[in-house]
């Protein structure tokens, strides 16, 4: 592929910056293409287009935004081919993941197309109801700054996108700078149609365009998806502000097999739960717990399958897992590794970087794992399955809890006592129970605790565009 250059999208054109962002091929190391390392001046001209845009937007009817919702699915399906391959180029999962991956970013499209066309809001009873009239009305806050990390970018983008847009808001993106080409490819083939401001996305770092945009005025609402360490600067800076902000942040997320679980099938959960995207999901099985008696039937279930798993190009057919996204996340998880080693822990299958191009790490099972490990603490974010092992039910709970994040947790089992004291007592935002990592366009999807209270998906995702007014009237 040649390696291409991209203006950023912003009123409806393309505009570039006098500095560049380099995008690679993860599983080979090239250069594919790049785009404008924008800052303050962009943001301010890319909020200005959606400020500009708003009040037409906003006051359009609810039914003529459901069309071009609509429009902009039928457009994305028509250009899902090519959509696909550049995703797999940049990001690196293979290409059935990220057909997934793009189903579920059009999807959101559709889902909340209609869902905007319903309109929330109620009139309550008043004090007088012959002379009174009390509304509580639902309103979209204006310009949204939409900030994506790079192992969902089209994914996390649509749902944050779409609700917004179907509230009647304004959006300013900024994706990551490892996922840049893909969401232009995205944004300004299949929304060019929408009235010129409405969606906008501003290219660059972090620090630079990504602050820019938290801090801008006209801004009103941050919807950011990412590690805790950026959602708690964003925070820092956003709370002076008084911003309304939606944070999905990191997770640390646990495998429990209980007693009466079935090995295999079990095995086969936890190695798509947690090598999925090489493991770099927010909602990867990270800590697993498997009762004491039973540890060793289960890590020679696990590690026949992990060992099967075949590494490569995610255009290649064949691929079960690509590289990580970046050099630094491999040299990270290997720095996991090497700790749990050092410490004790014993590498079953995997353990080292691959003696080849691109940015891979071996499918990794260890065992002999301790909680105070880093592995079992911080966000690893690579294909790697720490197994430890529990006696009682109760202490696997608060084990599960002891982490200072909150996205989700799996159990297996069959048993509907343990079912329901895990789901009551595990603070996490989504319980699977038996079957991981399936996500339901109805239900909402956020964590509890350092994951931050953001909610997206369900009419929970619509409700964190809209702000509650209250119309008391007197007559
Ligand atoms: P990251 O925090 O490094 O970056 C996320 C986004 O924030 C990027 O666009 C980045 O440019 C931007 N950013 C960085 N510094 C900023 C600043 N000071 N001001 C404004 N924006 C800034 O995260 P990442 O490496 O791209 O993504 C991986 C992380 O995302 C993991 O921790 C993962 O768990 C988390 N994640 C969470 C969910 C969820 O739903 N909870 C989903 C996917 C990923």
């Amino acid at each position: 592929m040649t390696s291409e250059s991209r203006g950023m999208w912003i009123g409806g054109e393309h505009v570039v910056a006098d500095r560049w962002i380099e995008s690679f091929d993860p599983a080979t190391e090239e250069v594919i293409g790049r785009v404008p390392a924008g800052g303050a001046a962009q943001v301010d001209r890319a909020v200005a287009a959606a400020k500009a845009a708003f009040d037409d937007w906003r006051y359009l009817a609810a039914n003529d935004r459901a069309e071009l919702l609509h429009e902009a699915y039928a457009r994305s399906m028509a250009h899902h081919g090519e959509l696909v391959e550049l995703l797999t180029r940049e990001q690196g999962k293979p290409r059935p993941e990220q057909e997934e991956e793009a189903e579920w970013a059009l999807t959101s499209l559709r889902y909340y197309a209609e869902l905007g066309r319903n309109g929330l809001g109620r009139v309550v009873p008043s004090a007088e109801p012959r002379t009174q009239l009390n509304l509580v009305l639902k309103e979209p806050y204006g310009v949204v700054g939409a900030i994506v990390p790079w192992n969902y970018p089209l994914l996390l983008l649509g749902w944050k996108l779409a609700p917004a847009l179907a509230a009647g808001n304004t959006v300013v993106v900024k994706p990551s700078e490892l996922t840049s080409l893909v969401t232009l490819e995205w944004i300004e083939r299949c929304f060019d149609h929408f009235p010129p401001g409405v969606v906008n996305v501003v290219t660059g770092s972090g620090a630079e365009a990504g602050e820019a945009l938290v801090r801008h005025p006209d801004v009103r609402v941050v919807a950011m998806t990412g590690s805790v360490a950026t959602g708690q600067r964003i925070a820092s800076v956003a709370a002076p502000l008084m911003k309304h902000l939606h944070l999905e942040l990191g997770g640390k997320d646990a495998f429990v097999v209980a007693p009466d679980a079935e090995l295999e099938p079990a095995a086969d959960a936890l190695a798509y739960s947690a090598l999925l995207n090489s493991g770099q999901v927010c909602t990867s099985s990270e800590r697993v717990f498997v009762p004491a008696a039973r540890r060793e039937e289960f890590a020679e279930a696990l590690t026949a399958k992990v060992g099967e798993l075949r590494l490569g190009h995610g255009l290649d057919a064949g691929t079960d897992l690509g590289p990580l996204a970046d050099a630094a996340f491999r040299d990270k998880v290997d720095a996991h590794v090497r700790d749990a080693v050092d410490r004790g822990a014993r590498v079953l299958t995997g353990g080292q970087r691959p003696d080849r191009r691109g940015w891979f790490y071996e499918p990794t099972v260890l065992v002999d794992v301790d909680d105070d490990m880093v592995i079992m603490t911080e966000e690893t974010f690579g294909p790697t399955i720490p197994v430890a092992t529990y006696d009682g039910f109760d202490e696997v709970i608060d084990r599960v809890n002891a982490s200072e994040l909150g996205l989700g947790a799996t159990l297996r089992s069959s048993d509907p006592l343990l079912i329901k004291r895990f789901y009551e007592r595990v603070k996490a935002g989504t319980v699977w129970i038996n079957d991981p990592l399936t996500d339901n366009y109805a239900g909402p999807f956020g964590g509890m605790k350092m994951t931050g209270g953001g909610r997206e998906l369900g009419p929970e995702g619509l409700e964190t565009f809209l702000e509650t007014k209250h119309v008391h009237w007197d007559f």
